[in-house]
């Protein structure tokens, strides 16, 4: 995958907020300025939902919308039977390691949680 190609694609992604279909992502790529195929652009966002660097989850039109991953500190339930990867909040992990971990003397205080499991569709 050539380096290029990588940062037209996330830089589309980029251009815009929350999670957005390959479809989208191509045509903000072109009105960028870049000459990307639909198919790169495909093939692109699933190497990097392989590789962790974007999110994407499952609209309620079925079709799978992808986000840059990694500007803001956030968690991932993840499907091991399809690899989907969704977004959570968890205000209560987040004050409870910084609280627990401050009460113990400790600063620069990081966590990192995963969460899987099988999701609705495969589980169906
Ligand atoms: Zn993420
Ligand atoms: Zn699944
Ligand atoms: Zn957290």
């Amino acid at each position: 995958m050539a380096r290029k190609t990588v940062d037209i694609v996330v830089g589309a992604l980029r251009a815009g907020e929350g999670f957005t279909t390959a479809q989208a992502v191509h045509s903000r790529a072109i009105a960028l300025g870049h000459s990307v195929s639909v198919a790169t652009v495909y093939r692109t966002l699933r190497l990097l939902a392989d590789a962790g660097t974007v999110d994407q989850m499952v609209g309620d039109d079925a079709q799978l919308r992808y986000r840059f991953c990694g500007d803001a500190h956030h968690h991932h339930l993840v499907c091991r039977s399809c690899g989907l990867t969704l977004e959570v909040e968890a205000a209560v992990i987040e004050n409870w390691t910084n609280e627990m971990a401050q009460a113990r003397g400790f600063v620069d205080v990081r966590h990192i949680l995963e969460i899987s499991g099988v999701c609705s569709t495969c589980s169906a």
